[in-house]
């Protein structure tokens, strides 16, 4: 593989903890260079979530190495090549070269090797398969700095053959064109995503979660997401999709992204989030913020000024609130008003409570919670003014009468 051009190397790529580790390495006759998606983003000025390194050497050999040196080396996965290593603070994860020796379009078995362009050639798409020495100087085996200076997601040899290779490509093709691309979608890439799209049943519901999520946090990703659909690839994993429309609003009013609400924004409202958690196999916390998000019930009053936001804030809790709220695209209402009343009020708590009625001598029962309930209605209806001692006083009146 040949050095190209030259990368302004980032802080990252040229400070402390990176002449560490490279120190480390160097020492025991190991070759590093960055590479995927640091180096991909490097050259976009963008920032990076995590550095990985490709190294000539055996995971064992990278280990003895670290510890030799005093660099901490934790061996994530040694057995696919993977050593984690720790130097001033700083994580790299450092992986040996390999070369798949066996794919079933899921699991690949992997066989080390010296080979830089073996390993640039299992990567995905061009722009991945990028690599920099410490100094900034590139290696790129496949064009792929043309390729995201285009914005074309472009996959490395044949699109089907590479997606017989791992399904989980065809995600990914859509994900780093979120991301990345510019339309228009590389054809052959599109095309072979579309031919392959009946296959993707067989991927785990966390890898489809995975991809799907974080195609949905790219900054614009409504286009991604309308190519990923017409191409059939949600059919088997998210037959409840309901266009895009209402994500296009939700971003346009949305401060940060949240790849969850942006879920809820392409389902429709009333969708059962429980078996989408389960097929996407979400935590039981994103199942039940999905479902609130999606439930028809507290309909949301967004038209009824200060006291109905206030009501709705009580009801779902600022948070939720402001979920339901972004995503009412089609509510009539002030929701700016709304929105910045979430921001800045919180609820009062109900100042009664079970006890008090025990305490009146109500026997404990299914009785106490439903004058509670009716108390905290009156008490929200009333806009929350009524005290400790008005609502006292509503409680006994209540009970008696009942
Ligand atoms: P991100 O910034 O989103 O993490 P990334 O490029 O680092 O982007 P990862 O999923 O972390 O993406 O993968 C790291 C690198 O490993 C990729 O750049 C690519 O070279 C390679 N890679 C990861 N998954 C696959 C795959 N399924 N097939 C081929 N190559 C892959
Ligand atoms: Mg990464």
């Amino acid at each position: 593989m040949k050095p190209g051009a030259r990368l302004d190397p980032p802080a990252w790529m040229d400070d402390g903890p990176s002449h560490r580790l490279f120190a480390a390495l160097e020492a025991a006759g190991i070759t590093a260079r960055f590479v995927g998606g640091c180096v991909r983003n490097a050259l976009l000025g963008r920032a990076i979530d995590d550095i990985d390194l490709a190294v000539d050497k055996a995971p064992e050999t990278v280990l003895a190495a670290l510890g030799a040196a005093g660099v901490k080396a934790i061996p994530t996965g040694v057995k696919h090549g993977t050593v984690t290593a720790l130097a001033e603070g700083r994580t790299f994860e450092l992986t040996t070269l390999r070369r798949d020796v066996e794919t079933d379009g899921r699991r690949a078995v992997v066989a080390f090797t010296d080979d830089w362009l073996e390993d640039a050639s299992r990567r995905d798409f061009t722009f991945n398969a990028l690599y920099a020495d410490r100094d900034g100087t590139l290696y790129d085996p496949f064009d792929g700095r043309a390729d995201l200076a285009a914005g074309r997601v472009r996959f490395i040899g044949d699109a089907d053959r590479r997606i017989a290779e791992d399904r989980l490509r065809v995600l990914r093709f859509f994900r780093f064109h979120a991301w990345y691309g510019r339309p228009p979608l590389d054809a052959a890439g599109f095309e072979a995503c579309r031919r392959n799209a009946g296959t993707l049943g067989a991927l785990s519901g966390e890898r489809v979660a995975r991809e799907l999520l974080r195609l949905l946090e790219a900054p614009a990703p409504a286009d991604a997401l309308e190519a990923m659909v017409e191409a059939g690839t949600l059919d088997r994993w998210l037959p409840e999709y309901a266009g895009a429309a209402r994500l296009r609003t939700l971003i346009a009013r949305e401060s940060a992204p949240d790849r969850l609400r942006r879920l809820a924004a392409i389902l429709p409202v009333g969708t059962d989030a429980t078996a989408i958690g389960k097929r996407l196999r979400l935590s039981t916390q994103d199942s039940l913020r999905l479902g609130v998000m999606l439930a028809r019930e507290p309909v949301l009053d967004l038209s009824g000024g200060l006291r109905a936001w206030r009501a709705g804030i009580y009801r779902l809790g600022n948070k939720l609130y402001v979920d339901r709220l972004l995503l009412a695209v089609d509510t009539p209402g002030d929701w700016r008003g709304a929105l910045a009343l979430a921001g800045s009020w919180t609820p009062p708590e109900l100042p009664v409570n079970g006890g008090d009625l025990l305490r009146m001598g109500l026997a404990p029962g299914p009785r106490i919670g439903a004058l509670i309930s009716a108390v905290e209605d009156w008490w929200v209806a009333g806009d929350f003014e009524a005290d400790r001692a008005a609502c006292l006083a509503e409680l006994q009146r209540r009970a008696r009468a009942a």
